[in-house]
Formats: C-alpha cells, sequence, structure tokens
C-alpha cells in the first residue's frame, strides 16, 4: 500500500495499559463471568420510548433525503433553545450546527480554531479522544493537570505556565469525564480572564451538562465569552442516545457559518428522520430529568457507600456519570490495583491514570450500572480493600 497521510498515521488509540482492564473485564463477561463492568460509559437503558416513536413516525413519514448542512431549522431551533437553557445566554439558530455526535462537534471545534503547528492547552484529567483531536489538526498541545486534592479544578497558574506565544485556544470539560468534577464559578472566571487577556478560544465540552447536579454554569455566559467560546454538546448522555450520533456546537454566528462549509466535505447533511427524532426529543426534554435523577441517585448510593471507608477517599464526583476514588493509600499503582480488583472480587474498574497522570492512585467507578448492581460492587470494594495486601 502506499504511504498514509502523517495526519492519519497519527491518530492512534489510546495506548494507556489501563483500558487493557476494560477489554479483559469485558472478554471475561463475554466469557460467562459473573463480572461487574464499572469501566464503561454508555448507558444500560435504552432510548426512550417516546423518542423512539418520534424516529419511526419520521422515517415512515417518508423523510429519507438529502438535509441542509448546519441541520434542519426545527432542529437548529430547537438546540438554540437548549443551548439558551445550558449556556446561561439567549442563542439564535444561526449560533448552532448539528454535528453528527459530541466527537464530531469536538473535531469540528478544533479544525475550526487551530492550523497546523498552532498550540492549544488541554486540561487534564480529560476524556480519552482529545490528544488524538489535536493530532488530526497537525496541532500541538500542552496537558495541564488539576490537582486530585483540589477537586480536580483547573488552576489559573498552570493554565498561564503553559502558554506559549502560538497558543490558540484551551479544551475544558465540565462536568468532567473522567473525575466528575465540576468547576466552579471562580475557576471558570479565571479561564476566562485568560482566554480575554491573550485571546484564545475556549472549547467547553459541556456533554453532561444534564447530570451536573446543581445549576450548570457555562463559560460561555461570562463577560466577552460569547464571542469566543465554542461548546460541544450532545443528545448522547443527556436524552440516552449514544448511538444514534447527535450533537451539535455553540458559537458565534461567523464561525457557525464558517463550519458549515466544514459540513460541505465532511458530513453533507445528517440523516432526516434522526434529525427530526432528536427535534422532538429536545423540545419534549424526553428522559432529560429521568435520567439526571437516575444518575444522581446512583452516584449517592456510590458515596454514601464510601462512608467509613477511612483508605478509600472520593475527589471531585460531582457529576457526570462517573466517581473517582483515591485508593493510593490502599495501593499506589492504580493499575495493579484495578487487575487485582478484576481478578479476586471481578470488578471491572477503570485505573485513573488511563487518564493522565493527576488521576494516578485513583479509580474510575462508571454509574453505568443499577444502584444493586453499584451497592454489590460497593460490598467487593469494601472486602478487597480491607484484605487487600
Ligand atoms: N466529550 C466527553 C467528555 C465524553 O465523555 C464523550 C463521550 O463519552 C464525548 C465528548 C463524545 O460524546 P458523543 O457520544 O456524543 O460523541
Amino acid at each position: 500500500m502506499p504511504k498514509p497521510s502523517s495526519r492519519i498515521s497519527g491518530i492512534v488509540p489510546s495506548g494507556k495499559d489501563g483500558w487493557e482492564v476494560h477489554f479483559a473485564a469485558w472478554t471475561r463477561k463475554e466469557a460467562g463471568e459473573d463480572i461487574i463492568m464499572l469501566s464503561v460509559g454508555d448507558h444500560d437503558f435504552d432510548t426512550p420510548a417516546e423518542t423512539i416513536e418520534a424516529c419511526v413516525t419520521a422515517v415512515r413519514a417518508s423523510n429519507h433525503h438529502y438535509t441542509p448542512l448546519p441541520g434542519i431549522p426545527r432542529l437548529r431551533k430547537a438546540m438554540a433553545a437548549a443551548s439558551t437553557v445550558c449556556t446561561g445566554i439567549a442563542t439564535n439558530p444561526d449560533q448552532v450546527i448539528a454535528t453528527p455526535g459530541g466527537q464530531a462537534a469536538l473535531y469540528a471545534a478544533v479544525q475550526a480554531v487551530l492550523d497546523q503547528g498552532d498550540h492549544a492547552i488541554v486540561v487534564a484529567p480529560y476524556y480519552a479522544t482529545y490528544p488524538n483531536t489535536f493530532s488530526a489538526a497537525g496541532a500541538d498541545f500542552t496537558v495541564v493537570e488539576t490537582p486530585p486534592e483540589d477537586g480536580f479544578q483547573p488552576r489559573a497558574a498552570d493554565i498561564r505556565a503553559a502558554l506559549r506565544p502560538n497558543t490558540r485556544a484551551i479544551l475544558i470539560n465540565t462536568p468532567n469525564n473522567p473525575t466528575g468534577a465540576v468547576y466552579s464559578r471562580q475557576r471558570l472566571e479565571d479561564l476566562a480572564h485568560i482566554c480575554r487577556e491573550h485571546d484564545l478560544w475556549l472549547l467547553s465540552d459541556e456533554v453532561y451538562w444534564t447530570l451536573g447536579g446543581g445549576e450548570h454554569i457555562s463559560p460561555r455566559s461570562l463577560p466577552g465569552m460569547a464571542e469566543r467560546t465554542l461548546v460541544i454538546n450532545s443528545m448522547s448522555k443527556s436524552h440516552g442516545m449514544t448511538g444514534w450520533r447527535m450533537g451539535w456546537l455553540t458559537g458565534p454566528e461567523e464561525m457557525i457559518s464558517l463550519l458549515t462549509n466544514l459540513n460541505l466535505v465532511t458530513t453533507y447533511g445528517l440523516p432526516a428522520f434522526i434529525s427530526l427524532a432528536c427535534a422532538e426529543a429536545l423540545e419534549n426534554g424526553y428522559g432529560v430529568k429521568e435520567i439526571a435523577e437516575r444518575y444522581a441517585a446512583r452516584r449517592s448510593v456510590v458515596l454514601d457507600a464510601m462512608h467509613g471507608m477511612n483508605n478509600i477517599t472520593v475527589r471531585g464526583s460531582e457529576g457526570g456519570m462517573y466517581v473517582m476514588l483515591d485508593i493510593s493509600a490502599i495501593e499506589p499503582d492504580d493499575e495493579k490495583f484495578a487487575w487485582a480488583f478484576l481478578d479476586k472480587e471481578k470488578v471491572g474498574v477503570m485505573p485513573g491514570s488511563s487518564f493522565g497522570d493527576a488521576a494516578a492512585g485513583h479509580i474510575r467507578v462508571s454509574l453505568c450500572q443499577p444502584e444493586a448492581i453499584l451497592l454489590e460492587a460497593a460490598l467487593r470494594l469494601r472486602r478487597f480493600a480491607s484484605n487487600y495486601r
């Protein structure tokens, strides 16, 4: 085969060994072992029935044709209304563009603000695809860790120290995957200040915005930020629609119009019937409240079960679909801990170090299981922690 481009070769799946624990847990479960999978980030329940119905109706009603590049008008209107709530500032349909999922929104955002050789700052721990999303744009990036003892909140001084003359953007994610940290207003204001001062874009991944547990604060709402913020959103988590692949970007009208040109060479529009089902799900909030309540209840079950375990400390874990447990008092090597937990107690979790250095000595526990299973896993963890040697 002739040589592939360096852009495509530069995209390498996360080579971190931690994912091996997840794959091993998966393989053993498939082979029939009684494994509790707390390493996955996908719902254990189906998309709400009303959304499925809306899709079936749309398919039957001959919605089988090409759609406008930025999304059908009804969908953009519904996305703009959702962004008004999510970001706290009035958003019109020309300020949003539909993408096939949050990851595609992220890809488009990075392509839109970084030239080859430009530099970005990525706040860690972060979602596993971030580094490759920058590599795909030929951009360089610096990872800025957030200290666990600070609840995985970003520190302005650390971000300033990573700035370079060619820095063009900062990428953040709140509520955060993997830590569950919800960035405070003060930390977001500090970040916004740096962006204004250095004329940077802020790429704000808010795909877990409905799962934050309290008021969601989007940096787009801070003074002078709407013109320099691109918000990444998705139906995957909030509406229980991971497999439908629908997300969107919110940003300045001029940038959204440029992104429409990107769709000309990438998606060429999204499926008509999916778009209609998503519009209806957004308009009516299908599943949103129930899903948020379900994850909040699951989070409390896990956090309550951690009470009285003086060798495990909870960090972050205020929102999103995960909790982060500091297990370093038992075993500083989180990978070793995760393997032994899988082998002895048949529970699959992610070693924190798979998400960057700051999360070393932690395990990420997914809340994508019913409460009874989470309680059983907590019992197994308690037993494992007290017998560990
Ligand atoms: N951003 C974060 C922080 C995520 O955790 C995920 C998926 O897990 C995504 C983006 C991608 O979401 P989507 O399924 O909509 O592509």
